[in-house]
């Protein structure tokens, strides 16, 4: 498969939809093309903002993101929207990549839509996003939105790549302060309530107090005081409010220079990213290490029998672990 720099650089769409193909291609030999066209656009990358969407099915992500995206678009900006989606089915039908959804985004030319990759590649999901979101800023696009359903493992891999995680939240007036999740609290960058009109105005008003609340009992930075806002992605208002708060906090950690490390003093923003990148680091050694234990042909006898002896109360999992690595001496 070959792409054509130029005409990616250039923002060609079509070149872009085929670097990604490439990039989530699970050929061993699609695997190592991928990596050199991502190390030669990687001096182009990473000047884009990168926002996490998050929030239970039905909360309205979607019409959240065309009336938002639509917001940007008539801001001049370049938007790509990409898909977390760890349900979705190994060929397409999946939840958020669904081509109905954001009807105006889709026809849009300055706007990109990619639904998820399919699991089951060498880091998952996430690094396919994590790799996409590379291209399209190689591509141009200014605004990266990286959607996922507010459940589980993808909220995490989602707020580790982005430079700011977003939430949003139904109002819900008798909402039970312990049934929110306190690990979505410690994610979240910012809190939207989606759907304040009409006969739910009031109770996203409520919302808003309720969360503002449980958001003094937790710790951030210190340039950044999580805010909580409210829209209505229906009827189009306080979508601008969102960008505002969007830029805000981006000239907030762009301009925050945290104390030096090495001699080197960096803003919140790029230390952020810097450490997003080493834990990526640190994971994908991770994730190759596990996969190139269980492929070693001793590790594959050995397994079996050690497992058995676990099970069989005859080896402690300890003991069984470390025969395992030191197979690998
Ligand atoms: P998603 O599953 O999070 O992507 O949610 P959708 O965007 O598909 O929206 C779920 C439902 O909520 C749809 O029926 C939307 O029309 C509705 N909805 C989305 N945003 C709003 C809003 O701001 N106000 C109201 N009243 N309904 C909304």
């Amino acid at each position: 498969m070959s792409i054509d720099l130029t005409q990616l650089k250039q923002g060609k769409r079509r070149t872009l939809a085929k670097a990604i193909t490439l990039v989530e291609s699970t050929l061993e030999c699609h695997r190592e093309q991928a990596q050199d066209l991502l190390n030669s656009i990687l001096p182009e990358t990473g000047k884009s903002l990168r926002i996490g969407v998050s929030g239970v099915p039905g909360v309205g992500k979607s019409t959240f993101i065309e009336a938002f995206g639509q917001h940007l678009i008539s801001q001049g900006k370049k938007l790509a929207v990409l898909a977390v989606d760890p349900s979705s089915p190994l060929r397409g039908g999946s939840i958020l990549g669904d081509k109905t959804r954001m009807e105006y985004l889709s026809r849009e030319p300055n706007a990109f839509i990619r639904p998820s990759p399919s699991a089951g590649a060498l880091g998952g999901v996430a690094l396919k996003t994590r790799e996409t979101m590379l291209l399209c800023e190689a591509a141009g696009y200014d605004v990266i939105l990286v959607e996922t359903v507010g459940v589980g493992q993808s909220e995490y891999d989602v707020a580790s790549m982005v430079d700011f995680f977003m939430v949003l939240m139904l109002p819900n007036a008798g909402d039970d302060l312990q049934g929110i999740k306190r690990g979505i609290m410690e994610l979240a960058d910012g809190l939207v309530i989606n759907k304040c009109d009409g006969d739910h105005k009031l109770a996203a008003e409520q919302s808003k107090q309720h969360y503002q609340n449980a958001f003094h009992l937790l710790k951030h930075d210190d340039f950044w005081t999580p805010p909580i806002l409210t829209c209505s992605s229906l009827e189009n208002s306080g979508i601008e409010d969102i960008w505002i708060m969007l830029e805000g906090y981006q000239e907030k950690s762009r301009s925050t220079l945290l104390r030096p490390e090495n001699g080197q003093s960096k803003s919140a923003f790029d230390n952020k990213r810097a450490k997003q990148n080493s834990e990526w680091l640190r994971s994908l050694v991770h994730d190759m290490l596990e996969r190139k234990l269980y492929q070693n042909p001793d590790v594959k006898t050995a397994l079996p029998k050690l497992k058995n002896a676990v099970l069989q109360n005859e080896m402690t999992p300890y003991s069984a672990a470390k025969a395992i690595i030191d197979l690998l001496d």
